[in-house]
């Protein structure tokens, strides 16, 4: 059997396994077989690739494969074993970079590599690969690394608006398009060099009109860029695998970002032509009256006479890193009879599915994490919500004030339980920067500190 027929076996199976990985990732139960399914397919296709190599290759050719790998495996492993939960979108953003500039690199190559084509239509399709490729690989990388920086506060993450933005943006992908057909009738160098500046500054302008508020999007639709960018690169490298595996990519991350929009009730093209984010202009002078402030011992009373809670999480649990006493109350209270549930708004904390996993991490059992669509009517019959370190997705703002940057957004409906307790640490807003009318209401009160501290005071106090 030759090498490049083992390798087209071993990419079969890879893409089975990535596919099988996907499927696994969708639910709860399945997630961890999917994490294997999907390392194994990767540990698959890396050897049948390496083999290829190998057969085809100089010595000093392997030498830079294996040297390429260890550097490249080193630091992965060292990024992923320090990366704290609430740093992954930011680490996941700049992983997208690297797709990205990997695909302009490789359309780069195809061009400067001269090939024999023994069809001048065949020409005509490799050049249109290394333009499309150069142009979202560009896209995604300059996109990802302005991502990478608002996620990581290293830049503002207000959205930059310069006069005209959306004419810039169309305007370059007419051009895009006009410079296409003319690399493919004359492919010049100068076309390859104005495209990719074109496709960098596009990225950069693209992502940095977005606000912060619509960043999980943003970070979803990169995933997609990333994807059609590796496809792209397959195309041109000949290699089956990539073109499958980026097509995955490129369309689970596309269907991401429109589940999310739907969770925001926001439109893709009003999210990419940004704005959103920006602080309320008329809203924020409202006056909102006093909040009441609660002690741990007397929420612990209110607990203990509950017969219905529901936790709500948010970003503030995965800072305070409180699952695990949160985990510790729900057992506790279950023990005394008290029914608990968990509401999980779809973009509560920083990372599609973040509390999902932090709960899991917790052995919260899975038959009490509930979606905002399953649980949004049950708040009216619940005797206590803890609010813990959710902001945002629990604003009543978005459903009640047209005025208001997240109006229209669905939010979980906590405000209609007989008692709402918020767990945060001062009465700051949350990501979007709206004010928050929940913390002013008559049936709410605040909890501050530390979400873990206070959430053991009350194990103490029970
Ligand atoms: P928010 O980010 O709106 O609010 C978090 C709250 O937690 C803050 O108000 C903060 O208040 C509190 N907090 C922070 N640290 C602690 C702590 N140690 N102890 C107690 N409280 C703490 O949270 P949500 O989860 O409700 O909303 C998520 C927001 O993030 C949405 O706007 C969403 O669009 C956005 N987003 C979501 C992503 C996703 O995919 N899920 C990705 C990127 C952004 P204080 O400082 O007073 O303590």
């Amino acid at each position: 059997m030759t090498a490049s027929s083992i390798a087209t076996a071993a990419y079969i199976v890879a893409s089975l396994l990535f596919i099988l990985s996907l499927a696994g990732l969708s639910k709860h139960e399945t997630a961890k077989n999917g994490v294997v399914f999907g390392i194994s397919g990767m540990v698959i296709a890396l050897l049948a690739t390496i083999n290829l190599a190998v057969q085809n290759a100089e010595a000093v050719a392997i030498v830079l494969l294996l040297v390429a790998l260890a550097i490249g495996g080193a630091i992965g492993i060292w990024r992923a074993r320090i990366v704290e939960m609430t740093g992954m979108p930011e680490l996941i953003a700049l992983l997208h970079s690297f797709v990205g500039l990997a695909a302009v690199l490789v359309g780069w190559n195809g061009y400067l590599e001269h090939q024999y084509f023994p069809l001048e239509s065949l020409e005509n399709i490799h050049n249109a690969e290394v333009f499309i490729g150069v142009f979202i690989g560009a896209v995604t990388f300059t996109g990802s690394i302005v991502a990478n920086l608002k996620l990581s506060a290293k830049i503002s993450s207000a959205p930059l608006v310069l006069p005209g933005k959306n004419y810039i943006n169309v305007g370059a992908l007419v051009l895009f398009v006009i410079l296409t057909i003319w690399f493919v009738a004359s492919p010049a160098l100068w076309l390859l060099i104005l495209v990719t500046i074109v496709a960098l500054a596009l990225g950069w302008h693209l992502v940095a009109s977005i606000g912060g508020g619509d960043m999980p999007v943003v970070v979803s639709m990169l995933n997609s860029y990333s994807g059609w960018a590796a496809a792209a690169a397959g195309f041109l490298l000949n290699n089956d695998l990539l073109i499958v595996t980026g097509a995955l990519v490129g369309s689970s991350g596309a269907y991401l970002s429109y589940i999310m929009c739907k969770a925001m009730n926001r439109s893709f093209i009003s999210v990419i032509a940004g704005g959103f984010g920006i602080a309320a202009s008329g809203g924020e002078d409202t006056d909102y009256g006093e909040h009441r402030e609660i002690t741990a011992e007397d929420t612990a009373e209110l607990l203990k006479n509950a017969t219905s809670v529901i936790i709500t999480p948010g970003y503030g649990m995965a800072v305070a890193q409180a699952q695990y006493p949160v985990a510790d109350l729900t057992r506790k209270l279950r023990e005394r009879g008290v029914e608990v549930r968990f509401g999980i708004h779809p973009v509560a904390g920083r990372l599609p599915g973040h509390m999902n996993v932090l709960l899991a991490e917790a052995k919260v059992p899975y038959d009490i994490v509930l979606e905002m669509d399953e649980i949004n009517d049950d708040f009216a019959s619940t005797s206590v919500v803890l609010v813990i370190g959710a902001n945002d997705t629990v604003n009543p703002a978005a459903s009640e004030d047209p005025s208001s940057p997240i109006a229209g957004m669905p939010v979980l409906h906590v405000w209609e339980a007989e008692n709402v307790i918020v767990f945060k640490r001062s009465m700051a807003a949350g990501y979007a920067g709206v004010q928050n009318p929940l913390f002013f209401r008559d049936n709410s009160q605040m909890l501050f500190g530390d979400a873990k501290d206070r959430v053991e005071d009350i194990l103490k106090a029970l």
